[in-house]
């Protein structure tokens, strides 16, 4: 079994694009600048957020964040929206999600132009995506994608079967993998919460991508020898350690990962890609490597 070591991936990416950045501004240029809208005190959202703002300045990116307490109305973050998409000094940008319920998230998402859309989420580069078009893709799928390539894992052919359907994660991620790429040209099977028989397609599956918000939720019988295991879940669960608390993924790891021929730890497996993937995606925009 070969552990999957996103952090080293993604401090390696990291570096490299620190040095097309020092390059940039070596040569009297501004670098990539990425912004981010953030609304009210969710504690994950501001935890997400100050980790983007650290790793742009890790690699020389301007970052900036838009903070606006709860009671911003619609039609206030759908001015800063436009003013985002208006500004030439702002490559892309992030709304950062949930918003206040009485937001329509839809509503402002799809306000974004689609050339700053560094999240992937605009219903245009989710089309482009389906298409099989140049298009920014949704955070967390690239970073795996970038997973699977330098670990070269082959994945022509194989079966790959993908728990959960989410919009940011499972649907995209399923699309990725069937694609004419590489990685990429799989048979895919993507699972939902209303999937009968889960365990026995589990078990056909080469390559098991698990995006389902459960803690542990696959267990080492749902998962056939020499399979490749990708572990998208996060979740704190309290314990009585001195931290009080540990993080572990949708994977039973340690009953699972003698099974497998890769696997991704929790943490340090497909959550430091995320953000790597975002940068990378600003860096597409400052090219205007997508959209001229
Ligand atoms: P989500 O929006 O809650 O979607 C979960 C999906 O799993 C849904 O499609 C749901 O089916 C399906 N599901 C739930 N229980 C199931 C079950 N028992 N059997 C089969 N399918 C089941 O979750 P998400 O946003 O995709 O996130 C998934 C996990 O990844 C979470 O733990 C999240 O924290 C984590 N995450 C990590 C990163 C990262 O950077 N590492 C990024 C994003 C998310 P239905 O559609 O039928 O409801």
């Amino acid at each position: 079994m070969q552990l999957i070591d996103g952090k080293k991936i993604g401090e390696e990416i990291k570096k490299e694009i620190a040095e097309r950045v020092a390059a940039i501004i070596d040569a009297g240029d501004e670098p990539p600048h990425l912004a981010a809208i953030l609304v009210g005190e969710d504690a994950a959202s501001q935890t997400y957020i100050a980790s983007k703002e650290r790793a742009c300045k890790a690699v020389g990116f301007t970052s900036s964040v838009y903070r606006y307490n709860n009671d911003i109305s619609e039609k206030q973050l759908l001015d800063v929206v436009d003013f985002l998409n208006n500004d030439p000094d702002v490559n892309g940008f992030i709304v950062q999600l949930p918003l206040p319920g009485h937001i329509d998230s839809d509503k402002v998402l799809q306000r974004i132009n689609p050339a700053k859309d560094v999240d992937g989420f605009h219903p245009v580069n989710v089309g482009r995506l389906a298409l099989g078009l140049p298009s920014y893709l949704p955070a967390t799928p690239a970073g795996i994608m970038l997973l699977l390539e330098r670990y070269g894992i082959e994945t022509e052919g194989k079966h790959c079967v993908v728990l959960g359907r989410s919009n940011i994660v499972g649907t995209p991620m399923s699309l990725l993998m069937s694609r004419k790429s590489k990685p990429g040209n799989c048979t895919v099977t993507l699972c939902h919460s209303k999937t009968q028989n889960l365990a026995e397609i589990t078990k056909q599956a080469d390559i098991l991508i698990a995006a389902i918000g459960q803690p542990e939720y696959v267990k080492a019988d749902m998962v056939k020898a020499g399979a490749v295991v990708i572990d998208v879940g996060i979740h704190r669960i309290e314990d009585s350690s001195e931290k009080g608390y540990h993080i572990t993924g949708d994977v039973e790891f340690e009953a699972v990962a003698p099974k497998c021929s890769f696997i991704t730890p929790v943490p340090g497996g497909v959550g430091p890609m995320t953000i790597v993937s975002l940068l990378l995606n600003t860096f597409k925009a400052f090219d205007h490597e997508i959209y001229s």
